[in-house]
């Protein structure tokens, strides 16, 4: 255990670790990728908002504020984890939904090309909105088949990019193997050839510093719950770049999205802005937690957090190669081409997967055999990853 004491000794943001909501019978949390644990100032925030907020302004809360934070929470993530300016993110819906409607947006916005390019190896809830709305509009969908090692490429987004392609869409961060787009590079790619760039942040956001802005991406969604640990279920985001907010429409046209959703008219009318994104009620109590998430990521900044991200994946890379020599590893072993998680591949893994939570191990399991160490930054020390590869190495070396 030497080794992760030291680590854990010189690590500037091992303190935070004792912000969070202790699990009790959990000796390693090794899946913050897909349900960031809480803070314990977020239960008290949930509570006060519940006593006194909801309960003692009643409807009145709605005037006082409630409104405005899908953008003022939205604001706030943008400055500090999107590297987006004011005026551009907005909170609500979940990732698919949000999916759906920028997908929707993006493709009459570029009305006479008739392809979106994804890759085959993208979320399921990527390709299948994506699927569906092909089939609604008679659109063709150019499947991008990544070697799950490399991931996504600017060359092998230009073999498929063209004059036809009206919309690109990939994940910063590829959901199983970790792997790392040079998001900046790829939007390019997507520009020359006159395409919209839609970027999935769900296993980037909170975790590797992001510059929307100054990477020109034109459109982005992510996740609330993961590396945001906003709860389950929390609300995601969109980012719609500003010069594109007049042009681009989204489709779920509900009144809290309308010019002046107050007045019941009749007839539909945008709000001008990224207000014109939103659809119905806001999820407010979903918003809570997120917002003490990302003011602690403001606090001790998007470059530590992922300095001690790569560490930890290049701890765990290191533990594994020693301890589970008959596993495989599906990640890259360049710090800069990967993510916060860690996937190993190894044909017993669905197998013990029982017999790690029965320890207090909990990983992430990925058909068909994938074990994914998901590390989030400010909630995991260097010994929980070695309790964890310790465990999995044992159970396998047991039966
Ligand atoms: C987690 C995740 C989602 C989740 O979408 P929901 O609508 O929240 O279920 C979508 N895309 C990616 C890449 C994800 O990792």
């Amino acid at each position: 255990m030497s080794r992760a004491r030291a680590l854990d000794d010189a690590d500037k943001l091992a303190s935070h670790r004792a912000e969070f909501v202790e699990a009790p019978g959990v000796v390693a949390y090794l899946d913050g990728n897909s349900l960031g644990r809480p803070l314990t100032t977020s239960v008290a925030r949930v509570e006060t908002f519940l006593r006194e907020e909801w309960g003692g302004r009643l409807i009145r809360g709605w005037d006082e504020g409630w409104l405005d934070l899908p953008l003022s929470i939205g604001d706030e993530l943008g400055r500090v984890a999107l590297g987006a300016a004011p005026g551009q993110v907005a909170i609500g819906d979940s990732t698919t939904v949000l999916i759906y409607k920028l997908v929707r947006a993006a493709v009459d916005a570029r009305p006479g090309r008739t392809e979106i390019v994804i890759d085959r190896d993208n979320f399921p809830t990527d390709r299948y909105v994506v699927e569906g709305i092909a089939a609604d509009r008679g659109l063709t969908i150019r499947w991008a088949d990544t070697d799950a090692a490399a991931g996504v490429t600017p060359e092998l987004v230009a073999d498929l990019v063209g004059p036809q392609t009206a919309l690109t869409l990939f994940s910063s961060v590829a959901y199983r193997s970790g792997f790392l787009a040079d998001v900046e590079a790829i939007t390019a790619v997507s520009h020359a050839a006159g395409a919209l760039a839609l970027w999935d942040l769900c296993h980037s956001v909170g975790v590797v510093p992001t510059e929307l802005d100054a990477w020109g991406v034109d459109l982005a969604v992510g996740c609330g719950y993961k590396y945001l640990n906003g709860g389950p279920g929390a609300p995601a985001f969109l980012y719609v770049r500003r010069e594109l907010q007049s042009e681009v429409r989204q489709p779920i046209q509900g009144w809290l999205g309308s010019a002046t959703p107050f007045e019941m008219g009749q007839g539909y009318t945008a709000a001008a802005g990224i207000r014109g994104t939103l659809s119905g009620t806001p999820p407010i109590v979903g918003m809570l937690a997120m917002q003490d998430m990302i003011a602690l990521l403001s606090s001790v900044g998007l470059e530590a957090v992922r300095a001690k991200s790569i560490a930890l994946t290049g701890f765990a890379i290191e533990l594994c190669d020693a301890l589970l020599p008959t596993a495989a590893l599906s990640s890259p072993r360049e710090a800069t081409r990967r993510g916060s998680h860690v996937t190993l591949d190894h044909p017993r893994f669905a197998e013990i997967m029982p017999l790690l939570w029965e320890r207090g191990v909990i990983p992430d399991f990925r058909r068909p055999d994938g074990i994914r160490l998901g590390l989030s930054p400010l909630s995991t020390s260097f010994a929980e990853v070695e309790v964890g590869v310790r465990a999995i190495a044992d159970v396998l070396g047991e039966r």
